[in-house]
């Protein structure tokens, strides 16, 4: 059986964009790909305090649209996210369940509020997207600041890291 990739748009979302990001997941791992139809963000991930939705809450209901264990869920969103160490998350991903998140919330600009060009703000979501499909490969973070692996701290990190994992990542991909 094909491995495949659904992604899952939860909330208001750009959809050419994500139709692009299914084409260039699709030809990078070779796998299926479907985009499921859109769903509400869940209402008990929402933290009023900080005004972001907690990453692993959202994780764990994606979960749950899993039909076999050659699939592997993407959710993409707009909003916000966060885990409780941190102030932000680019991404989630559970290893074990093979499902993952990424948020545009953080891609759209840089630190000194400079909207991306367009060809800037895609790349940084197609990296950010294989990276935490990486996860769900077993692939843990990577020391080399130019593989995709690479723990982006900053927007920065994710600019100048590349679009690939590195020769040892790549041998370390676990399917099953
Ligand atoms: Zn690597």
């Amino acid at each position: 059986m094909r491995n495949k990739i659904v992604i899952v748009p939860l909330g208001e979302i750009d959809y050419i964009l994500v139709n692009r990001l299914a084409s260039s997941l699709a030809s990078f791992f070779n796998f299926n790909l479907e985009i499921l139809q859109g769903l509400e963000l869940p209402k008990e991930a929402y933290n009023e305090k900080r005004g972001q939705f907690y990453s692993t809450v959202i994780l764990s209901k994606l979960e749950l649209l899993k039909s076999d264990d050659h699939e592997r869920i993407l959710g993409i969103t707009e909003e916000d996210l966060y885990v409780p160490t941190l102030n932000f998350v680019l991404g989630e991903a559970d290893p074990e369940s093979k499902v993952a998140i990424i948020s545009l919330f953080n891609l759209k600009q840089d630190y000194s509020s400079i909207m991306a060009s367009e060809p800037v703000y895609f790349d940084r979501i197609f990296k950010e997207a294989v990276h935490e499909l990486g996860h769900t490969m077993n692939l843990h973070h990577c020391p080399n600041p130019k593989c995709v692996m690479y723990f982006s701290q900053t927007i920065d990190d994710t600019d100048r890291k590349g679009k690939r994992f590195c020769d040892n990542c790549q041998r370390h991909i676990t399917l099953v």
